[in-house]
């Protein structure tokens, strides 16, 4: 078996290797970041509007006092029109003036919870500006990706038909080996260092006759292949 074949079988299975993994590994965790993207920016969305919600509630709690207050003065001095004794003239003074005190606490917290509610406002619509620009971005970066997709699966279809070419024409036995072997080891067919007889697959010397048998192979092609005796691997 010429082992230019087989390296070219091996060279073709690399790059199928690599599109798989880009289509199967990269792609998929590219796509998940760019979701965690758009759902940090709608999460941010959802705090600010909790926040600007849970301000425009405190105004209005502020605003009910104010208001109830109002209504306590109110009746205080109905109280001390109609009544004639002094104590209890006395007591809706008194009673007025407690309402009055709370009604101004009121407003004066309505006032500052209504200042709160600028700045709770801003930063919504700052997350909401921002969730739109991320939803945008997020969708040219899932769109890039599904047309890299389209083409990885192009490309992967025209090497799969030059690997499956290329496999006919090597001997079935053989072609089961290469198969076999690369489940576990890839590459299959590696380097025999000429100088050190390293396998370059295991990084094991390896008897001079290994060396030896590669050399007298390279003189003269008698297709016979030389293996790894460590690993098993087909070498060069
Ligand atoms: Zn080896």
């Amino acid at each position: 078996m010429d082992i230019e074949t087989l390296l070219k079988l091996q060279e073709e299975d690399r790059l199928l290797r690599s599109l798989k993994h880009e289509s199967m590994v990269v792609l998929p965790a590219r796509r998940n970041d760019a979701k965690k993207r758009l759902a940090m920016a709608q999460e941010a969305v959802k705090k600010a509007e909790a926040a600007n919600i849970a301000a425009e509630n405190e105004y209005k709690r502020f605003q009910h006092d104010y208001t109830l207050s109002h209504q306590k003065m109110r009746r205080a001095e109905q109280n001390a029109s109609y009544w004639s004794s002094s104590r209890s003239v006395n007591a809706a003074q008194a009673e007025y003036t407690t309402a009055s005190a709370n009604a101004a606490q009121a407003e004066a917290s309505a006032a500052r919870a209504a200042q709160n509610l600028t700045p709770t406002e801003r930063r919504l619509s700052a997350a909401q500006a921002f969730e739109a620009e991320e939803a945008a971005a997020v969708q040219k970066i899932l769109d890039d990706l599904n047309a890299r997709k389209e083409s990885l699966e192009a490309e992967i279809t025209r090497v799969q038909e030059r690997v499956n070419a290329l496999a006919e024409t090597i001997e079935p036995t053989l072609l089961n080996y290469y198969i076999r072997v690369t489940m576990t080891r890839w590459p299959c067919i590696v380097e025999l260092n000429r100088d050190t007889s390293v396998c370059s697959g295991c990084d094991m010397a390896q008897p001079v006759s290994v060396k030896q048998a590669l050399i007298a192979e390279e003189k003269n092609p008698s297709g016979t292949l030389i293996y790894c005796p460590s690993c098993g691997r087909i070498l060069y």
